[in-house]
């Protein structure tokens, strides 16, 4: 069998690997000139790890990531407790993202991956799909998966009117401070006033990842430095929180990322007979829950155990969309627990129910 994947980001290399370990010949193209991920910590949730040890790089992935809880405290520093959960409900692994895109390029095999080749159309038939690349070549394969991200190109030919929607007024600024840069006393994530959230995380090479969210942000204005320092403020108890703000100043400005939030709506299909959706071209959600990625890694398990040992494409794509579709809904469901939380105490207990849901199912894959 044959696939063509589109999309080099953590979800389609993931996706690459899963089939290409499936016994799947694999060619992954990726827009750009190379394998990069913007510059920002990632975190990955217990069942993510699981699919990463299945395909056997699990201790690579956690040589590049370290252990790390996600505990809530509130501007006064108190912590937002949820007894009735458990501690494994908090933990999670935190890596950098282009050190895990740069690992996971290597296990797909650098040979299999087209760099600078953008998917422009596909052409289904009843036994194989054409794929049309920006190069001027087509590739014929078995099936075809669009790992695009929110802006899926592959979405917009699959499931027309589906663009991906502003979250309205939902922004997030994050970098990561190397070592030596400055250091944390401890990791801290806050939960502020004026819907916002923000906070540290240490890294494994003793860098700093620090983030800064906002719900129903008021129109931006000012530098991207300006603007996280300005919701810093809604962070700390006395009108500032002092780690942050010093963590954002000495960030040059060039190396912060700022996200408008976008959401891609619930899809009414994922797949075709050969093309399927996987990450976020599929369900790019709101990072308020920190797992778009680590679901989107479960879609590849799945897609790759589904084609293993099948030559009936069709019917693996039609069982693969059964399960994700009312996976995704409930997921959805949780999300919109933990965003529209009356209490940063609500947030917490909702976001720590959402998580103990994640890492407490059944491993989804074949
Ligand atoms: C602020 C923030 C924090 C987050 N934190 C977490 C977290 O802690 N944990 C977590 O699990 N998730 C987190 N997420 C979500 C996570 O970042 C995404 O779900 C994940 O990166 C999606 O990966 P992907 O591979 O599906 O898509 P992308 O990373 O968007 O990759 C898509 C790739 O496709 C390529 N591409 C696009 N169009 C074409 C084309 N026409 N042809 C060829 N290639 C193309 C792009 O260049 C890109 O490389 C966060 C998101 C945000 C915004």
């Amino acid at each position: 069998m044959r696939a063509v994947v589109i999309g080099g980001g953590i979800v389609g290399l993931t996706s690459g690997l899963a089939l290409h370990r499936a016994g799947v010949e694999v060619v992954l193209c990726e827009r750009a000139p190379q394998i990069r991920a913007a510059g920002a910590g990632l975190g990955l949730w217990a069942n993510a790890l699981a699919v990463f040890d299945e395909l056997g790089i699990g201790e690579q992935v956690r040589a590049v990531g370290k252990p790390s809880e996600m505990y809530f405290h509130d501007p006064a520093g108190r912590l937002l407790d949820t007894p009735e959960f458990g501690a494994e409900d908090h933990r999670y692994l935190l890596v950098h993202r282009a050190k895990l895109t740069d690992l996971l390029a290597d296990s797909v095999g650098r040979e299999n991956i087209r760099l600078a080749t953008a998917f422009e159309a596909y052409d289904e038939h009843a036994d194989h799909v054409t794929v049309r690349l920006s190069d001027g070549s087509g590739e014929d394969a078995d099936v075809l998966v669009g790992v695009d991200g929110a802006y899926s190109s592959v979405r917009a030919r699959l499931v027309p009117g589906t663009a991906a929607q502003e979250h309205p007024g939902h922004h997030a600024w994050r970098a990561v401070l190397p070592a030596n840069d400055i250091t944390v006393p401890e990791s801290r994530v806050i939960l502020g006033t004026h819907g916002c959230r923000g906070g540290y995380l240490r890294t494994h090479d003793g860098g700093v990842y620090w983030l800064v969210n906002q719900f129903n942000s008021p129109k931006l204005t000012g530098t991207r430095k300006q603007q996280a320092l300005e919701r810093a403020v809604h962070l700390g108890e006395d009108g500032q929180h002092a780690v942050l703000a010093e963590l954002i100043a000495a960030t040059p400005e060039e190396q912060i990322l700022h996200n408008q939030i976008m959401l891609v709506p619930p899809l009414p299909h994922w797949v075709s007979a050969r093309v399927a959706l996987a990450g976020d071209a599929a369900h790019a959600m709101s990072p308020h829950i920190t797992a778009g990625a680590t679901l989107g890694i479960e879609d590849a398990a799945l897609l790759g155990g589904l084609l293993a040992d099948t030559a009936d494409v069709p019917a693996a794509l039609a069982a693969y969309e059964a399960i994700q579709i009312p996976r995704y809904a409930h997921v959805a469901r949780l999300s919109a627990a933990v965003e529209h939380a009356p209490t940063p105490r609500e947030f917490a207990r909702h976001y720590a129910a959402f998580s103990h849901w994640m890492i407490s199912q059944e491993p989804v894959r074949a």
